[in-house]
């Protein structure tokens, strides 16, 4: 049967699939090798394929599944994705992440079109074609390698139709073009004092009875993997030597690119894909740099992260990254306090908070805990301690100011108490009557206009900013005059000045909340704005200084 799938002769791919055990760290390592190949001059995209039902990961509890990462466009994708992006530093979009459920949505879809009018519709060819389909669609004249993760692991049921499709993939693209990475496991077992590579071999034995070879083996272990060793997994899962990659454990994930260059899996993807390795030096240099500062910090910095998915760190991911990036900058390692929100209110009188130099109080959504952030921002805002709030934390932030500082009594958001006398948070009109839940929030990159003089204009230093946004409730404008009149300065507002951005307390070292998710942009060599000056802040406390005016050096040359 014809594919639907044309050559395209300009990208190459890379699929990066997994064997033996969740967790080992597969997008992490597809997230290097695509920092290894721009660092060797050649444009990269990513993308991974959810074997999941659900549509996108925007409905799952990030408690069980981790953060749901948001992409420029609105995409509510995988925590992955997240990685590829600091990683490669290039924008992904809603396509970077494809699940089993949109796969068969739009299947279903066309079904009930007509497009398939006459077939019996399967899953070989109609549904293999849509993965395919939605692969090629990456392939551009500006892209020279498309890397794709599939998640889950080999073996899985839901993954069989996407092992498939990346088989055929090769057939229809012609061989060259497509290199299949494998990672799999190697542990050590104490009692025999040895590492064993049975786990490699059944899980590369699973690949293969679905028709796909490896070319490369990656093997992810605590202890570097003996070159005896590597050549019984060349020997067994019949690669060549030098494709049998050592990823041993790494002390920060920023280093893995490193570990992965020095086992050459870079060099060896490229022969795979035809690409002329002489003609792409690498240049770490950079990465090196950022290496170099991630090993040596100076100090430490106690920062408290106030929320309800506490139990489960992923929850938070982006933003403990945008945090450890502010630390690199600053040469200070991020030592994290999580603590569940509910407890805040038997905390107030601990030491325990006393000690941070900083919180954070990130996203969420739901009633769980909000009294705790309420009384963390109050917390913050009475003794000094600098505060940045996320989303979520601007609500909270915005609620303690209300109650607190405006003497509105009960104020809350609508989302937490329907018939609260003060919404201070509450709906846009244009949310009211949505059921859907899935897609159905403000999402994605919205244009910010700052107040002149204000400590995120400072920060930021420019007077428009975009920022990526995930949420349904808004800064009530009815309460605007009211909450400034007690204090609170509204820092940024979208172009129309309708929907309040930012919020900040003059006079207050840091307490700054914004409506959006910056730390979807932050980058290990390019912290985000208000994460560097909530840390330059909580050095500050640390030090026991006076808080330096931020920024004006960037602020001058704006104004
Ligand atoms: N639950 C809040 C809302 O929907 C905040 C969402 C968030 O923090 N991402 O507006």
């Amino acid at each position: 049967m014809p594919s639907a799938v044309a050559h395209h002769a300009v990208s190459k791919f890379v699929f990066v699939t997994g064997g033996v055990s969740s967790s080992l760290g597969k997008g992490l390592t597809a997230s290097s090798l695509g920092r290894l190949l721009k660092c060797r001059g050649l444009r990269v995209t990513m993308c991974k394929l959810d074997p999941y039902i659900n549509v996108d990961p925007g409905t799952m509890n990030p408690g069980e599944h981790g953060e749901v990462f948001v992409t420029e466009d609105g995409g509510e994708t995988d925590l992955d994705l997240g990685h590829y992006e600091r990683f490669i530093d290039e924008q992904l979009n809603r396509n970077s992440n494809t699940t089993t459920g949109a796969i068969y949505s739009s299947v279903i879809a066309k079904e009930r079109r007509g497009d398939y009018l006459g077939k019996t519709v399967q899953v070989i060819p109609h549904v293999t074609d849509e993965i395919k389909e939605r692969v090629r669609r990456l392939a551009s004249d500006e892209v020279d390698v498309v890397i794709v993760e599939i998640g889950g692991t080999v073996g899985d049921i839901e993954i069989v139709p996407f092992i498939e499709a990346i088989r055929q993939f090769r057939r229809d693209v012609g061989r060259d073009n497509v290199c299949y990475v494998h990672l799999t496991l190697v542990p050590y077992l104490v009692p025999s004092g040895e590492q064993k590579t049975k786990p490699t071999q059944h899980s590369v034995t699973e690949l293969r009875s679905r028709g796909i070879q490896p070319d490369v083996i990656v093997c992810r272990s605590d202890q570097p993997i003996s070159d005896g060793l590597k050549r019984k997994i060349s020997l067994l899962c019949d690669v060549p030597i030098e494709a049998v990659i050592s990823a041993v454990d790494a002390s920060s994930i920023y280093e893995i690119p490193l570990v992965l260059h020095e086992q050459r899996l870079d060099d060896f993807v490229c022969r795979t894909l035809g690409i002329d390795e002489a003609g792409h030096p690498i240049d770490l240099r950079g990465w090196e740099d950022l290496m170099a500062r991630i090993e040596s910090p100076e100090r430490t910095i106690r920062i408290g992260v106030v929320g309800k998915y506490v139990n489960l760190p992923d929850a938070y991911l982006s933003v403990v990254e945008a945090l450890r990036h502010a630390g690199f900058h600053h040469r200070a390692e991020i030592e994290l306090d999580w603590i569940d929100a509910e407890t805040i209110p038997d905390l107030l009188d601990s030491d325990r908070l006393r000690e941070l130099d900083g919180i954070v109080i990130p996203g969420g959504f739901g009633e769980r805990g909000i009294e705790g952030m309420v009384a963390a921002a109050g917390y913050a805002r009475l003794h000094a301690i600098p505060l940045l709030g996320l989303c979520l934390g601007l609500q909270v932030m915005v609620i303690d100011v209300a109650r607190n500082l405006a003497g509105l009594e009960g104020a809350n958001s609508r989302e937490f108490d329907s018939l609260t006398p003060y919404p201070v948070i509450d709906l846009m009109p244009d949310q009211v009557n949505v059921t859907e839940k899935g897609g159905t929030m403000r999402l994605g990159s919205y244009v910010a206009m700052l107040t002149p003089s204000t400590r995120v204009a400072k920060a930021y230093g420019t007077e428009s900013v975009t920022e990526r946004h995930r949420h349904r409730y808004e800064f009530n404008s009815r309460f605007k005059r009211l909450l400034e009149e007690a204090g609170l300065a509204c820092s940024g507002a979208s172009p129309d000045g309708r929907l309040v951005e930012f919020v900040e307390l003059p006079g207050h070292p840091f307490w700054v909340g914004t409506q959006a998710h910056p730390e979807f942009k932050s980058r290990p060599d390019r912290p985000h704005p208000l994460f560097r000056e909530l840390v330059t802040a909580a050095i500050d406390r640390a030090d026991g200084r006076e808080p330096r005016l931020i920024g004006l050096e960037d602020l001058d040359q704006v104004h």
